[in-house]
């Protein structure tokens, strides 16, 4: 029997990213309080949160701090645009400390409300670029499969995933895909050095197949993060900044996920030594408390963009909107002066790491990864073979109803079982999610009689 909320629910509620007829059937978990790395639901069950939200409360719940940021902004001002050649103090203030934690070249910051619009920024800021350099042929970008940069058109079409392309017939024309950096499935017996070179090609042959004066960007996540958390063989970025030295071909890193400390740097532009000419961020800005993103720029761009073009006709209603802004502001404050970065990469995650990969000893994991307070493992049925636990990659939803039933959020992307824990999540709490993590393991495998 379902409870008035979920019926309720049922009736009026469309929901992103979610089959809403079986959500009906089974009615909706919900969700009504969180502290530090926990939820709970309304039927008083604790969850510890691997997934940090979707992958952006990165201070962890409950922070005092924005929730008075947020009040006292809404009672000064609640709102003001941006458009009638004015500015809020929080927008201002905002945008000169990410600049301030930005790579050395990039210093102003484009806002916008989310990850999604911020990329379909990127993709008008580009191809704006190129007209402006007299270059207007310059119109097409390169990114790669089972990418992901967002669901608005351009942010969809941009991103790799088939099965977003199938619905709304996406992508739109001027984007094309190459291939990914998936050693773990598309290595071929090569070693990841090899194949990490040999990923990073494919952009060359892109760019030759179609011609370095039709091609106006490249666009890609450091690690593919909603792809499964495919972090590329080492060989792979130098070669990428090779061939993108080379060519004349704007680069836009998109940091939505791994942005504002995920990797244990305050952006993995500077982890993977990346000079983008335009960045994506989102989620961690505000650690998921308000919605905002934004795009940060480089000095050619804005050379280019601002001194050169002047007018850009494109922006939100809620570009640096001032109550999301103030929480950002606060959550950077807190993330810098509580060293919550540094101690990520001190403590925190290489001892994450080192726990993960005991999971590689487990008889259906054929591989255990991560970097940062990112991490993933692979569902097999065979280690060698690498012959997968079901077709169709339904283990990872076993698996996944396995580990919420152990009052643990991994998140299935395909069958790869990810996780990306709040960045404050201390050793105890590693603990706890390794031991849940490996009971999870032992059911998934009992469950296909492994
Ligand atoms: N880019 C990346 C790498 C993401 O992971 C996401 C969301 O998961 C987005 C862009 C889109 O962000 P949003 O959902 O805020 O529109």
């Amino acid at each position: 029997m379902q409870t008035e909320l979920q019926q309720k629910n049922n009736a009026h509620h469309f929901q992103p990213f979610s089959d809403n007829k079986t959500l009906a059937e089974k009615g909706p978990r919900i969700i009504t309080k969180a502290e530090g790395v926990y939820f709970y639901d309304s039927a008083g069950n604790k969850f510890l949160d691997g997934m940090a939200g979707l992958w952006c409360v990165n201070i962890g719940y409950g922070r005092k701090e924005l929730c008075d940021a947020a009040a006292e902004q809404m009672r000064e001002l609640p709102y003001y645009n941006l458009f009638f050649q004015t500015t809020t103090t929080p927008a201002t203030e905002l945008a000169a400390k990410i600049a301030s934690l930005a790579p050395d070249h990039m210093n102003k910051v484009f806002f916008t409300g989310s990850g999604s619009e911020a990329n379909d920024t990127n993709f008008r800021m580009v191809r704006r670029y190129w007209d402006l350099k007299g270059k207007p042929d310059k119109k097409i970008f390169i990114s790669r499969k089972n990418a992901y940069h967002g669901s608005t058109v351009a942010a969809a079409s941009l991103g790799g995933m088939g099965y977003m392309h199938e619905q709304g017939d996406l992508p739109i024309e001027g984007i094309v895909h190459i291939d990914q950096p998936y050693w773990f499935g598309e290595g071929d017996g090569l070693s990841p050095e090899e194949f990490g070179i040999k990923a990073a090609q494919s952009l060359e042959a892109k760019i030759l197949e179609i011609g370095e004066d039709k091609i106006g960007a490249f666009i890609a996540e450091p690690f593919q993060g909603a792809g499964g958390v495919i972090i590329p063989p080492a060989t792979y970025w130098p070669e990428i900044k090779r061939i993108l030295a080379k060519y004349d071909i704007l680069f836009i890193l998109d940091e939505v996920i791994s942005g504002f400390g995920r990797t244990g740097e305050w952006f993995a532009a500077q982890t993977f030594d990346l000079k983008p000419d335009l960045m994506t961020i989102a989620k961690g800005l505000s650690s998921g408390y308000v919605p905002i993103g934004g795009v940060i720029v480089s000095d050619k761009v804005a050379q280019v963009l601002i001194e050169e073009g002047g007018d850009f006709n494109h922006g939100f209603t809620y570009s640096g909107h001032p109550v999301a802004a103030k929480v950002a502001l606060t959550n950077i404050n807190i993330l810098d002066e509580e060293g919550i970065i540094k101690q990520v990469k001190a403590e925190s995650s290489p001892y994450l790491q080192k726990r993960w990969q005991e999971l590689a000893d487990h008889p259906i994991v054929g591989e255990a990864r991560g970097l940062g307070m990112v991490a993933a493992i692979e569902l097999v049925r065979d280690k060698v073979t690498k012959e997968r636990l079901e077709p169709e990659s339904k283990g990872g939803g076993v698996c996944r109803d396995f580990a919420i039933n152990n009052g643990l959020v991994m998140r299935p992307c395909g069958d790869t079982m990810i996780i990306s824990p709040p960045l404050v999540i201390n050793e105890k709490e590693i603990d706890e999610l390794i031991e849940k993590a490996k009971i999870t393991l032992d059911q998934t495998a009992a469950h296909y009689q492994i």
